[in-house]
């Protein structure tokens, strides 16, 4: 089978035209955190849905208070209280208040709250005579119109609130909680089967015997999809031949993405190409990253009960444990991104010193694990150490990806190379 070479990008390209949004679900507004919107949420309400008070205090007319002072305080008769939550039924007429908590609605007739800091209030919780406080004492003016929440500040009722498209955080989810609305409407997560596939792998649990490895792939690739948002669906390993193989590839393509791990290199038995090449349009490249040189992609494809094809596409992962993921990183999070609706598809980068060097022997961009820190406000990397694209520990030293273009030969230290970073610091928890 001839394989083609392509560019990073290239790839990353092609890869993007087999994959679209999927359809918007209705689900609790819980459960839809890190989802896109897909429909302008508009208020139906004001927030607040009335003038209240943002401190625990007396509502008074403004004009009563304007020049109260420590030597010279106001006195004013207290005619009712107001917890949050409850309408006042009295009118604040000149010489009275009312006693009013925060987030309490404004009494008819008040202008201003004074803050029981300005007040007797104290004073007079210490000497407590029985049945509250009916007389106060303002010692100090307040702004008219001080302390008070007007209606519709936060939210205007019928103006937009959260547009379209809008990737829902923590914020939005409690905004959408403000406004009442227990549901949202948002692109649904894409369900995607993992598949490993080769004789030599060993389900984790299992005795290891000799010239066994255990299958690591499909834990890699499945949290890698959790983490961006899809929800896995993990089939086991596939051995590689036909009768194996092509049931569990059956299977895989009732989801929305397919991705198979090993058996997309050279060296492999062409089986597992020839498997996947005859269950739809995969094609394979030779990409120019090192390492995940190998890599498959496509629509697999089978006739559905109503005669049309059912196409689902599909992402063949190189087979070695640091390449599956770092093709997966370059390749898969893109398109589970795409299907979610979303927009920036790129990894952040940062620019940072190299520490140490990296040398480019035959011309393709190099992704070398890094251990990236921050010291004085500039960033350093130092890589994790052997590079070989089977030694899976030094993902998990890395955090991030120190990238090396094609046309460089060699990164030395005190160079400043570009980091694809794969977590920040706080995300380490
Ligand atoms: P292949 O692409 O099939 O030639 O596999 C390349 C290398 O990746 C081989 O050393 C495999 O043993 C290893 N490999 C393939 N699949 C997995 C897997 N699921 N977990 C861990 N290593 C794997
Ligand atoms: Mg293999």
């Amino acid at each position: 089978m001839e394989l083609g070479w392509l560019t990073v990008e290239e790839a990353l390209e092609k890869i993007l035209g087999y994959v679209h949004a999927l359809e918007p679900e209705e689900k609790p507004i819980l459960d839809c955190l890190g989802q896109v919107l897909v429909e302008n949420v508009v208020s139906g309400i004001s927030i607040p849905p009335l003038d209240n008070t943002a401190m625990d205090g007396y509502a008074v007319l403004w004009e009563d208070v304007r020049y109260a002072t420590e030597d010279a305080p106001i006195s004013l008769i207290v005619i009712e209280e107001l917890p949050a939550g409850r309408i006042g039924q009295k009118k604040v007429t000149p010489g009275t208040a009312t006693r009013i908590m925060t987030g309490a609605p404004l009494p008819e007739g008040a202008d201003t709250i004074v803050p029981f800091e300005d007040t007797d209030e104290e004073e007079q919780k210490k000497s407590r005579k029985r049945g509250g406080i009916s007389n106060i004492e303002v010692f100090r003016s307040t702004p008219r119109g001080g302390n008070i929440r007007r209606a519709g500040e936060d939210v205007e009722i019928g103006s937009t609130i959260i547009k379209a498209g809008t990737v829902l955080r923590p914020a939005e989810i409690g905004v959408l909680a403000s406004l009442g609305q227990p549901t949202a409407k948002v692109i649904r997560k894409p369900v995607v089967s993992i598949l490993a596939t080769g004789d030599e792998l060993v389900d984790v649990g299992q005795p290891l015997s000799p010239g066994k490895i255990y299958n690591s792939n499909n834990f890699s690739v499945a949290s890698l999809v959790l983490r961006y948002g899809g929800i896995p669906r993990v089939l086991g390993i596939a051995r590689d031949n036909m009768k194996s193989l092509r049931p569990k590839i059956l299977k895989a393509m009732r989801s929305d993405m397919v991705i198979t791990s090993a058996g997309v290199s050279k060296g492999d038995y062409d089986i597992v190409k020839d498997v996947l090449a005859r269950q739809g349009e995969i094609s394979f490249w030779m990409v120019k990253m090192k390492p995940a040189r190998p890599l498959a992609f496509g629509l697999l494809k089978t006739p559905r009960k109503d005669g049309r094809m059912r196409q689902v596409p599909h992402l063949g992962l190189p087979g070695n444990p640091v390449s599956s993921m770092i093709a997966f990183e370059q390749f898969g999070r893109p398109a589970l991104l795409k299907m979610q609706g979303k927009e920036d598809f790129q990894k952040p980068t940062i620019t940072a010193i190299m520490e140490d060097s990296i040398v480019n022997t035959d011309g393709r961009r190099i992704f070398a694990r890094a251990i990236v820190r921050k010291h004085k406000g500039q960033y350093y990397a130092r890589t994790t150490g052997p590079q070989g694209s089977g030694i899976l520990t030094s993902m998990s030293l890395a955090n991030g990806l120190a990238i090396v273009p094609e046309d460089v030969e060699e990164v030395k230290s005190g160079d400043v190379v570009e980091v694809q970073m794969l977590d920040w610091p706080e995300d380490r928890i």
